[in-house]
């Protein structure tokens, strides 16, 4: 492993500065692999659209959308003027923010992917026990009968966080038990959230890489479990990949189409890759090499960077360069990438960067003042792409920007005020 550790920005990674690494494996959309088919990706959105009636009946929140789990998009003006000035840089385009901190059920990314693998496999075992076929009305599955059938069932997942709460509303809903691994990086209130709905709440003192495991070894022996495998699952990838199909149809409304010559950057915070990676693939599916896609992680845990630029994908920490994957950007808390999300995304990832914790509070409050959106400090990661990533790539003047903002929605007030004024 040694010999092969070398990369250009490995000097600056391992000194915890923000790092820009442009990926020379991007391919041409038409010569890029993309296993995961666009097939599969629409099965996903249809699957999505079944449960609509279930969505609606359970959670009053997905109503007013009539039960379509989607987050709006944005413009930023004063925002954009206040990074301009504080970068002392006029930023050239047109700036966006994709909202999936207020996604419905969970108010995080994790509405998307974590949500989507557990209707997946309620339905495949209701359809299999013969209490359901794909043609009845899936309000069925907010009744009693099949809470019961479920109750016979866990399922389990490792999180930092937010994985595991999106994982514990939709499961609890559905009637499952649920067990949750969670990192010593969770937040307490999503600890008592979770334990207040009936999960099953597993606490340990190390990182999300030995909650995953743990949460693996124990779902194994049991056949009536399913984990949720934030690290390998396809299911997860797939249903964040809807986001794709999602996005274009809200850009063709605001009359935005992304071309080659006025392509369309996005900056997506990332942690073991899944999320960040689904979405970017689900664009790439829909705008080719119209769409640009970077990653953005925490100086202290860059383990997507790190991978990818290495060429080690999952078979390196960030600890083995020396970093302490401690950051207050929680979500990203991640030492060690998704295999499957390296693989996937190097063909396609234009770049990745990393960026301080001291950095994503400024931008919290930025935001906050500037936009009147609270975002958790992990979902302002890419909101400072625009600008950093500008410095050393050529980014066209004519151009969208749009940050993808992950989390936040459902922080309580009282912790919205300690991160507003953390310093
Ligand atoms: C999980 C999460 C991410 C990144 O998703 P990964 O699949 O871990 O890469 C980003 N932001 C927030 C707030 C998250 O919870």
């Amino acid at each position: 492993m040694k010999n092969k550790l070398d990369f250009p920005e490995l000097a600056a990674l391992k000194a915890a500065r923000p790092t820009l690494w442009l990926n020379g494996g991007v391919e041409p959309a038409e010569r890029a692999a993309m296993p995961i088919s666009s097939a599969d990706v629409l099965a996903a959105a249809e699957r999505l659209a079944r449960f609509k009636p279930f969505f609606r009946a359970a959670f009053p929140d997905t109503q007013l959308n009539e039960g379509l789990i989607e987050s709006n998009i944005v413009e930023l003006n004063n925002f954009k003027v206040a990074l301009d000035k504080r970068f002392n840089k006029t930023l050239d385009g047109q700036l966006l923010l994709k909202n999936d901190a207020y996604l419905p059920i969970s108010g995080s990314i994790k509405a998307r992917g974590g949500i989507y693998e557990v209707i997946k496999h309620a339905e495949q075992l209701a359809i299999k026990a013969g209490l359901v076929t794909p043609d009845v009305d899936y309000q069925i599955f907010a009744g009693d009968q099949l809470k019961r059938f479920f109750a016979d069932y866990r399922i389990a997942v490792g999180s930092t966080g937010n994985l595991g709460l999106s994982i514990g509303l939709i499961g609890r809903a559905l009637g499952f038990a649920v067990d949750v691994h969670m990192s010593a990086d969770a937040k307490q209130w999503k600890k008592d959230k979770l334990r207040s709905i009936g999960a099953n709440v597993v606490e340990y003192q190390s990182d999300y890489s030995i909650a995953v495991q743990n949460g693996r070894a124990q779902a194994a022996d049991d056949k009536y479990c399913h984990f949720i495998d934030d690290e390998q699952s396809r299911d997860l990838f797939v249903g964040y990949a809807v986001a794709g199909l999602r996005t274009k149809q809200q850009l063709d409304k605001m009359g935005i189409v992304p071309t080659t010559e006025k392509p369309l950057y996005v900056y997506l915070p990332c942690g073991v890759g899944g999320g960040p990676g689904g979405v970017a693939y689900g664009l790439k599916m829909v705008y080719g090499d119209a769409v640009k896609p970077f990653f953005a992680e925490p100086v202290a845990s860059p383990c997507v960077l790190l991978g990818m630029a290495s060429g080690l994908n999952e078979k390196i920490a960030v600890q083995d360069i020396g970093l302490s994957n401690q950051t207050e950007a929680d979500g990203l808390a991640v030492g060690r990438a998704s295999a499957l999300v390296c693989k996937l995304m190097a063909p396609l990832l234009e770049g990745a960067y990393t960026v301080q914790d001291d950095t994503l509070f400024e931008l919290l409050r930025t935001m906050q003042d500037e936009a009147g959106i609270f975002l958790e400090p992990s979902a302002l990661a890419g909101a400072v792409g625009p600008w950093f990533v500008s410095e050393k790539y050529n980014t066209k003047a004519d151009a969208y920007h749009l940050i993808w903002s992950t989390g936040g929605g459902m922080v309580p007030p009282e912790e919205r005020q300690k991160m507003y004024n953390k310093k």
